[in-house]
């Protein structure tokens, strides 16, 4: 589910959640409670932020490296190659330690890349910010601070959400490796969707309005 959805649909519903289940009186608060927990359903997909910006950051460490892991040779083979003169000798060490410097530079790159890989694994799309793992975490703060309940439920909606998604989500992220759906709809793709969602959410924004008034 594209953002948008996220937060206005999420808004909606937090509307009736503030009001109607936990019972908060001005109208106010409830509006500010509900910003708050749309805004927070959307957070959840900064994963695939961060990993987009890593997986851009690591194709160019790849190539970077394998260019330079192309010169560090040249320099070594015409390190080798002067060598061989004896009145030269001296001057072609500049080439070896070029050659050495720009090798350990390649192998501090494939490191890199390593590292790299290592947080789009961790971070990997509906992983952890996407699990009831977070959720529970997400829980026990806002059970000592109601600060926290919006984090939690904008959480709760996000997750939900996605399992209309064609993709699911993987709500027993890291122990178990499988996907939920309740539906599966194309949503980033299906503007009918996605409109839809709009119209649903402002539907239940105006009736909210109607009741409460
Ligand atoms: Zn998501």
């Amino acid at each position: 589910m594209i953002s948008r959805n996220h937060f206005f649909l999420s808004f909606s519903l937090s509307l009736y959640v503030y009001r109607f289940i936990l019972g908060v009186e001005s109208i106010f608060y409830v509006f500010i409670y509900s910003i708050l927990t749309g805004f927070f359903a959307f957070l959840p997909d900064i994963d695939i932020r961060i990993t987009n910006k890593v997986r851009e950051k690591k194709k160019k460490a790849s190539w970077v490296s394998i260019f330079l892991f192309i010169v560090s040779l040249m320099f070594l083979r015409i390190y080798v190659y002067l060598y061989n003169f004896p009145d030269i000798k001296n001057f072609s060490y500049l080439f070896l330690i070029l050659g050495l410097i720009f090798f350990f530079f390649v192998l501090f790159l494939i490191f890199d890349i390593k590292v790299l890989g290592l947080i789009i694994k961790i971070l990997k799309h509906r992983g952890v910010t996407h699990s009831l793992l977070f959720l529970v975490f997400l829980g026990v703060l806002s059970h000592y601070n109601f600060l926290f309940f919006p984090i939690f439920l904008g959480v709760l909606f996000h997750i939900i959400e996605d399992m209309f998604s064609y993709r699911g989500v993987e709500v027993f992220y890291p122990f178990l490796d499988k996907r939920f759906n309740i539906l599966k709809i194309k949503a980033t793709k299906n503007l009918f969707f996605q409109w839809f969602i709009d119209v649903l959410s402002l539907g239940l924004i105006f009736y909210f309005l109607h009741i409460v008034n």
